[in-house]
């Protein structure tokens, strides 16, 4: 699995979370959207994203046409030279940031393009997502960035040690 980030806590409980998650796409316990949406609901309300940041410090989100359109006309831009100026291509053939942290990441972790941010930025960590188990490879990946996913998913083995 590729590890995308610095969070440590993860390093720790990687390998059981993979077990664990190798038990979930197997079994597809019942009801898993409704655990999981529960725990992302319990844990995001003692979760302070400001203090945090590390999403926008580490990792790029996707960028869809709609996001540059959006984003190049808040910025007084052309999106052509938006792209040219913020963006790139990555592996999987997405535009992604050209750099982490992110270029509107503030020193105080406030988003300079909050109300325009691209659509995966408003979605991460994705843990209240319908159809969680189709998230499962990037949940895990995000164990290593976010640490609310980190404990979601701790909660999530306590809560489903019998699978
Ligand atoms: S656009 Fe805003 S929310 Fe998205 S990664 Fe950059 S700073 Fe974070
Ligand atoms: S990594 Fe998770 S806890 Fe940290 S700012 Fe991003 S969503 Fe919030």
């Amino acid at each position: 699995m590729k590890k995308i980030s610095t969070y440590k806590s993860a390093e720790k409980t990687a390998k059981e979370n993979e077990k664990f998650f190798a038990r979930l796409r197997k079994k597809k316990p019942a009801q898993l959207d409704t655990l999981v949406h529960t725990l992302h609901e319990e844990v995001f309300a003692h979760t302070d994203c400001l203090a945090c940041g590390n999403c926008c410090k580490t990792i790029s989100p996707m960028l869809t046409d709609r996001d540059i359109e959006k984003l190049a006309k808040h910025l007084k831009l052309k999106p052509s030279l938006f792209t040219e100026k913020y963006l790139h291509i990555d592996s999987d053939n997405q535009y992604v940031f050209n750099e982490t942290p992110c270029p509107f990441l503030m020193t105080d972790n406030y988003c300079l393009v909050y109300a325009q941010r691209p659509k995966a930025c408003a979605e991460y960590p994705h843990t209240d997502r319908k159809k969680f188990y189709q998230l499962l490879d990037i949940t895990l990946n995000n164990t290593f960035v976010c640490p609310a996913v980190n404990e979601i998913v701790e909660k999530m083995k306590t809560k489903l040690h019998s699978i």
